[in-house]
């Protein structure tokens, strides 16, 4: 890593703003949907099968196996729960006799920018770290050729509350001017919202780091809550993490395999 001048950014990239910067040669993008269909291929051909339209509803434990009860009636018997359930995980983790952990739910807008304005952009360009160590609006060049300029934050209530509004618009682009300097109204050609689930502590509403926790008193549980952004990059290192405790776990059950 490398703090660079105005001079060196404009080298880099003309039309990123700033006035000086931390530039990060190795940061990189991806597209977070071939990603996720890339893993879940890897997994099928590893065995893992998928029930898709199938919430799980209720969990028991019986004779050392846990039986999970799905929307549509179904019964699965099984060994292990990891729960990584999003942003109904600390449902879930109630469900385990975990904690029914608070969350808060930090939404964030995005414009997407036609790739007349990805010509423009070849590095993704971000703010500094606010109060709470998090960005805002940034500016990220797309694999396809875009350039998505967002996400703000603000905490919503609604749980799947993914709106886009005239006023978060009209601050994205304000602040993605100062990360961008093409952005301009005729390139908007559509926007979105997400929600991140940060795990908060219920006395100062701080908000606290991802929750990756597996004990004896649920056991054969592995339980990840308040995987919040950055969830994607942290995937793999989560997962490898979580096979870790329950490769554990057996290894003491069954004297090693
Ligand atoms: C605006 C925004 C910007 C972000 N930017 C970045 C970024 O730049 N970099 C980065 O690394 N991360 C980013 N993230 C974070 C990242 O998207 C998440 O951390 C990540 O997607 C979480 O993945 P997950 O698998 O834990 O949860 P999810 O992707 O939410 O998956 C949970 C799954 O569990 C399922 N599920 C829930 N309840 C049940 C149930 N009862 N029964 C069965 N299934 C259930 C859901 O249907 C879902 O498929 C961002 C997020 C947002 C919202």
């Amino acid at each position: 890593m490398e703090v660079i001048d105005k001079k060196r950014i404009e080298e880099i990239d003309p039309h990123a703003g700033g006035e000086f910067a931390l530039y990060v040669p190795s940061s990189g993008i991806l597209d977070p949907m071939e990603y996720t269909i890339a893993l879940a291929e890897n997994a099928c051909m590893n065995g893992a099968v998928f029930c898709f339209e199938s919430e799980a509803e209720d969990i028991s434990r019986k004779d050392g196996f846990y039986e999970i009860r799905d929307s549509k009636g179904a019964v699965y018997r099984t060994r292990w729960i990891v729960n990584c359930a999003g942003m109904y995980a600390s449902k879930l983790s109630a469900m385990l006799g975990y904690p029914d952990y608070p969350v808060k739910g930090f939404k964030g807008e995005y414009f997407v920018l036609d790739k007349k304005a990805g010509a423009f952009l070849s590095i993704p360009v971000y703010p500094a770290p606010n109060d709470n160590g998090g960005f805002s609006t940034h500016a990220t060049p797309t694999i396809d050729g875009n350039v998505l300029v967002g996400p703000d934050s603000y905490i919503t209530e609604g749980p799947e509350d993914y709106a886009v509004t005239k006023e978060h618009m009209d601050g994205l682009f304000a602040d993605g001017r100062k990360m961008f300097k093409e952005m301009k109204r005729e390139y908007f050609i559509r926007n979105f919202a997400g929600i991140r689930w940060k795990r908060v502590d219920p006395q100062t509403g701080a908000v606290l780091d991802f929750m990756l926790e597996s004990d004896d008193a649920h056991p054969n549980t592995v339980n990840l809550v308040g995987i919040e952004s950055p969830g994607v990059t942290c995937a793999l290192p989560l997962a490898r993490r979580a096979v870790k405790l329950l490769i554990e776990k057996e290894k003491a059950l069954t004297g090693g395999f």
